[in-house]
Parts: structure tokens; C-alpha cells; sequence
């Protein structure tokens, strides 16, 4: 069992670094977070989680997962319970009449909706951490791998050092060109994914008297070019409205993220005739454009004792509802293999640099990301094609009404019932296949 200066270093407190924090503090394994902001934060705005996700909190601390059941929301209507999303025409009218309508609904009998206000899954996720374990204020600038460990060199002039280091630092993070930048230079920076969209929260009593009932349920309005995601969350007190406008230029503005006037942002979706209910839905956004930015190739998770975790690893397009329940799998099997390894490692081994140590850390890491990179890229493409469906431009698709129908509910198994407790199992025996090895067994004398 290993003493206590074996500690992870955590590089950012998204959704993917807390969930991974939660799964070490479970297996008691120390840890210290390094975020740059002054405090815990979450942009204001719904998230939607599937079976997947659920499952994922369950198995890294199965109180996780009850207290986010306490705050989920799902369709207010019972008959809605297990759909995922209702599609309807984003023009005026919203296609009410055609064939399709009452009908045009995607989930299935497994699933069961659920969203959240970001505050309150942030709430819950940091009740578990303890607070002296989280550095604020602290912009990692720099990562130097030498001699066994990993210096890391922040902002504001300090450093520390660790065993292993794992970069939850988001879609642009900065561990991403330390883990690929020398070996896959083309590979660092993150694509803009031809889309941006705009954000607001209203009220349910305000999108009532907008929409009437169908302010009630998820829904995914849907044109040739945009589209326009709205469902319930606080316990159905308000309703989360995401505006996907496709901009096949180039993005330009430095962030992800840029200011325009209310009058271009409502004129984006004058081309496609949009509702005059949902125009006054989106009037209610702040006119912000946020680019969507994807990482459709990583061809490595890790790079000897630094590893990659949530976004920074594998953001992809919001359009399936998976960014966050990608991370919360990462999180799962990448604290299950660090267990495996503080678990089985002796303390003389663990606690001080040495090439057998870095090499039983690259272990770990080369099991997760055997297991976790297929799955998490998978991800991120077939997300993209979704979001073009979405848009009524998906291949074999476009916009015949029917198909677009048929694909959206059969495109969602493999993301939601994936074998998770099977993803563990095979992590740990992978890690066991690999410190096996003869090359680590004539170093080890036996003591693994
Ligand atoms: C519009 C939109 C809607 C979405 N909807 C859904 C949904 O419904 N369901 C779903 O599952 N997913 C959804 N996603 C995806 C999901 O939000 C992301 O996959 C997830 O939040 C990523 O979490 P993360 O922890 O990897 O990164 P982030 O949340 O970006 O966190 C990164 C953290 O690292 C910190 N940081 C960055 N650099 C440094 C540094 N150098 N040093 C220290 N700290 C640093 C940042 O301050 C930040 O706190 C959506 C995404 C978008 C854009």
C-alpha cells in the first residue's frame, strides 16, 4: 500500500477533473486539483446525461449517482418519460399536421431523460472533494517531464511536483501539445466543427406563455442549415435553449467564444423562416456566438506520466448528449487502473522516481487508453454526423423526415448500453497482462 507522496495532479475542475477527483477520493488515493479559476464554475446552462453517464457515477461512488437523481429533471410529461428528444420543424408552423407529428420522438423503453442545470451538477460533484485538496488561481504553463516526475510550472511563478499528471484542462487545454505536440503536431489543435451556437435558461412559466406545452418536453427543432435544442431542468422550473446556427467559414475570433449584436444573431435564422415562438425564445440568448470546436483525432491519450481526461482528449460536438458522459467514463476507468496501481504497488516502488516506477505509471496509462480511445473518438465522429442530420444534411439522410427518424433512433444504443462494469474488468486485467511482462517481473522480483 503506498504512503502519501504518490499524489495526482489534477489540471482542471470541469466536469472530467471532478469526476475523476470523486473516483480517486473513493479509492483513497491522494490527489491534489490545479484550476486557474478563483473557484468552482460552471457556465449557466442545461446538460443532458444517459444511461451511460449514470452508470458511470454509480460505479465511481454510487452516491454520486443518487444525488444527481435528486436534481435530474426529465419530460414533464409521464408518456414522455423515455424520450430523448421531439423532433419538429424549426420553420413556421413547427411542421404541425405532417405525417410525422406526435410521432417524431427518439429514446428508447432503457432510457429515461435527464438534464440538469450545470450549478447544480457542479454542486453535487464538488461536495465530495475535499477542499484542501484544490489549488485556485493556478494556470498550469508549463509541464517538463524529467528524471521520473513531472514538474509543473503555474502562472504565478510556483511548481510542484508529481508522479503522475492528468490534463482535464478542457477543448483547449494546454496538456494537450504536451502529450501529442512533438509526436503529432497536427493533431494539437482543436477544428472548429462548423457550427456555433447561442445559450439562455427561461423560465417554464415564461416558455409556457411562449410555447405553450411544448415547452414541457425535450425537443429538437430542425432546418436545412441550424436547429434549436430546448428541454426542461431545475425540476422543471426552467427550460435550457441551445441555438445551432452551420457557418462553413472559418473561424477567426482568438477564443472560442465572441460578442455580436441582437440583430445579427436573430437575423442568422431569418433564411430559414424560424417560428415567431421560438424567435422569441432566442431573443431572450445573450448574443454570444460559441464556436464548437472537436478533437476528431487524438492518437494517444497519454505520453509516459502525463495523461489526457474529458475535452481535451476528445471534445466533440454537443449533438448526441455524450461530451459529459465521455468524461465521467474516463473518469471511471482511469481512477479504477490508478487503484490498480496504488493498490499493487510497493511503497519503495511507488513514492520515489525511478524508470521501473514511470514505466508501471505508463502501464496504467496505456490500459486506459486502449480502452477509452476507440470508445471516446468513436464518440466524437458519429457526433458530428448527428449534428448534421440534426440539420437536415446527414448522408443517405437529408431531409427526408422518415429517415431522419429511423437513424436518430437507432444511432444511440452503443453510446448508452455500453458495458461499463466489462470496460473495468478489462482495464484491470490489462494492467495486470502488462505489469506481468517479463521486462517488468525480472525488475519487480515477484513483488507485484
Ligand atoms: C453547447 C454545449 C452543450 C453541451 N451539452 C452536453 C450535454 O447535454 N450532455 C453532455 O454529456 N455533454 C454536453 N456537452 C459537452 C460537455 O459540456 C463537455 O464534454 C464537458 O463539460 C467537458 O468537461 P471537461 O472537464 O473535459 O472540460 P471543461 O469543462 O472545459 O473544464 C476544463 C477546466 O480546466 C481549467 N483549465 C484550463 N486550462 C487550465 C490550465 N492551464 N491550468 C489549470 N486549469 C486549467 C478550466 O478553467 C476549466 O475549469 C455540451 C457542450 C457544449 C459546448
Amino acid at each position: 500500500m503506498a504512503g502519501s507522496d504518490f499524489n495526482v495532479a489534477i489540471v482542471g475542475a470541469g466536469i472530467g477533473g471532478l469526476g475523476l477527483a470523486i473516483g480517486l477520493s473513493h479509492l483513497n488515493i491522494p490527489f491534489t486539483i490545479y484550476e486557474a479559476a478563483p473557484a468552482f464554475s460552471a457556465v449557466g446552462a442545461g446538460v443532458g446525461l444517459g444511461p451511460n453517464a449514470l452508470r458511470s457515477m454509480d460505479l465511481i461512488d454510487h452516491r454520486f449517482r443518487d444525488m444527481y437523481m435528486n436534481i435530474a429533471t426529465g419530460n414533464l410529461r409521464p408518456e414522455k418519460k423515455h424520450v430523448m428528444m421531439e423532433a419538429m420543424r424549426m420553420e413556421e408552423g413547427l411542421g404541425e399536421g405532417e405525417s410525422w407529428w406526435g410521432n417524431g420522438g427518439w429514446g428508447a423503453s432503457y432510457f429515461e431523460r435527464t438534464g440538469a442545470h450545470r450549478k447544480d451538477l457542479l454542486d453535487i460533484m464538488t461536495s465530495f472533494i475535499d477542499r484542501g485538496n484544490v489549488r485556485f488561481n493556478v494556470r498550469v504553463k508549463e509541464m517538463k517531464q524529467n528524471g521520473g516526475t513531472v514538474l509543473l510550472e503555474f502562472d504565478n511563478g510556483e511548481v510542484a511536483n508529481h508522479a503522475v499528471v492528468v490534463g482535464c484542462d478542457g477543448v483547449k487545454g494546454f496538456s494537450r501539445s504536451v502529450v501529442l505536440g512533438e509526436r503529432y503536431p497536427d493533431c494539437v489543435e482543436p477544428k472548429y466543427a462548423d457550427r456555433y451556437v447561442y445559450r439562455t435558461i427561461v423560465s417554464m412559466e415564461d416558455a409556457k406563455e411562449i410555447v405553450g406545452d411544448l415547452a414541457t418536453d425535450a425537443k429538437m427543432y430542425i432546418a436545412k442549415g441550424a436547429n434549436f435544442s430546448t428541454y426542461p431542468i431545475s425540476e422543471g422550473r426552467a427550460v435550457n435553449v441551445v441555438a445551432f446556427k452551420e457557418d462553413k467559414t472559418q473561424w477567426t475570433a482568438p477564443d472560442t467564444t465572441y460578442e455580436v449584436s441582437k440583430e445579427q444573431m436573430l437575423a442568422d435564422f431569418e433564411e430559414f423562416r424560424i417560428d415567431s415562438r421560438l424567435k422569441r425564445l432566442l431573443d431572450r440568448a445573450q448574443p454570444v456566438r460559441w464556436g464548437v470546436f472537436h478533437h476528431p483525432e487524438t492518437p494517444t491519450y497519454y505520453n509516459s506520466q502525463i495523461c489526457l481526461l474529458g475535452d481535451v482528449a476528445h471534445a466533440g460536438g454537443p449533438h448526441q448528449g455524450g461530451g459529459a458522459g465521455q468524461c465521467l467514463e474516463d473518469a471511471l476507468i482511469l481512477s479504477r487502473v490508478l487503484g490498480k496501481l496504488f493498490k499493487s504497488t510497493p511503497d519503495d516502488i511507488l513514492t520515489k522516481p525511478s524508470p521501473l516506477r514511470t514505466e508501471l505509471i505508463e502501464a496504467a496509462f496505456e490500459a486506459y487508453d486502449e480502452i477509452r480511445r476507440p470508445r471516446a473518438q468513436k464518440q466524437v465522429l458519429t457526433s458530428e454526423e448527428c449534428g448534421n442530420i440534426y440539420i437536415l444534411k446527414g448522408q443517405g439522410v437529408g431531409d427526408d423526415m422518415s429517415k431522419v427518424l429511423e437513424n436518430l433512433n437507432s444511432r444511440f444504443e452503443w453510446i448508452w448500453l455500453h458495458d461499463l462494469e466489462g470496460d473495468v474488468r478489462k482495464v484491470e486485467e490489462r494492467w495486470d497482462e502488462i505489469v506481468g511482462d517479463s521486462r517488468f517481473q525480472s525488475n519487480l522480483n515477484g513483488k507485484i
